[in-house]
């Protein structure tokens, strides 16, 4: 069996639209596969409408933007109950201000030399109701301001670069409780990628895991070596977390990370799933 528990579709930063995501995913060999939109769940209907034709099981997922001491951090979340009150709530508050956060980053943009038009960011965002700098990436390479989504990032919008403008996020142990009350499981994003191993040293892990109830690690993501995959794993199995692996698919906007280029142990997603059911989530 083989588990991909991290993708995105065209509804937030992915290029594939949800069916075609789906499809991908079978042609790829691949028997689950987690979709898990930054901040919405707006693809999973049709993903799941597309599920069953191609043989593939679909996982409930998202990847919420949270934060820990003003840093960004990613939490994934499986199998919440999409409907739950609280969550729909903070779900909302992070898009509007993804929304919000798009006029004072063209108008950066603007400053630094580098025009860009609202409305050239929603021609590659498709209306995205989850519009994130990827979209602005795009946009640039539109312009030719910059060759791919990399440069665009690397030169000017990652989060210590001229471009970058903040955003609302919650604080990551709120995030993963309102997860849990949605009947979900709450794993950290590739924790030790792009540099996010100094706001999460093991310690941190280890409180987030014994005060806040974190589940899981994905260790096995493209953004850690293999000395890192170690640590982390060595980490994840003293704490007694699942140790997820995934592709944070992109679509061509991540051309390195194709479907099924890091996978999911069997026996951790029957736990994974065993929590679900437990908590009253949607298996
Ligand atoms: P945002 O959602 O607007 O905060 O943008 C963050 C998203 O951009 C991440 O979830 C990744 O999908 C993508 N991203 C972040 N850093 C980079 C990078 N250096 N190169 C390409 N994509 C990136
Ligand atoms: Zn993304
Ligand atoms: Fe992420
Ligand atoms: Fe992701």
């Amino acid at each position: 069996m083989r588990i991909d528990l991290h993708t995105h579709s065209s509804v937030s930063d992915g290029t594939d639209a949800p069916a075609d995501l789906v499809r991908a995913a079978a042609a790829a060999g691949l028997d689950v596969l987690g979709l898990c939109d930054h901040d919405t769940f707006d693809g999973l209907d049709e993903a799941r409408a597309a599920a069953s034709g191609a043989g593939v099981v679909v996982v409930a997922g998202l990847e919420m933007s949270t934060e820990l001491a003003g840093a960004s951090v990613h939490l994934l979340g499986y199998g919440c109950r999409v409907d739950d009150p609280d969550l729909a709530a903070e779900l909302a508050r992070i898009r509007a201000g993804r929304t919000g956060r798009l006029p004072a980053l063209v108008a950066r943009l603007g400053e630094l030399g580098l025009p860009l038009t609202e409305a050239e960011v929603q021609v590659q965002s498709h209306g995205s109701p989850s519009p994130g700098r990827p979209h602005v990436a795009d946009a640039m390479v539109a312009r030719g301001y910059v060759a791919d989504r990399t440069e665009a990032f690397d030169r000017w919008l990652a989060d210590d670069r001229p471009a970058y403008v903040p955003r609302y996020a919650a604080d990551v142990a709120a995030s993963i409780a309102l997860v849990h009350r949605a009947g979900g499981v709450a794993v950290l994003a590739h924790p030790w990628g792009r540099g996010s191993r100094a706001v999460l040293p093991p310690a941190v892990l280890a409180d987030l895991v014994a005060q806040h109830g974190l589940d899981g690690l994905e260790v096995d993501h493209t953004d850690h070596d293999a000395p890192t995959r170690a640590e982390l794993r060595a980490l994840a199995s003293g704490l007694g977390v699942l140790v997820t692996g995934s592709s944070d698919h992109h679509g061509a906007g991540k051309p390195g990370n194709p479907l099924g280029c890091e996978t999911t142990d069997p026996a951790v997603y029957e736990r994974l799933l065993g929590l679900v059911a437990a908590r009253g989530g949607t298996a």
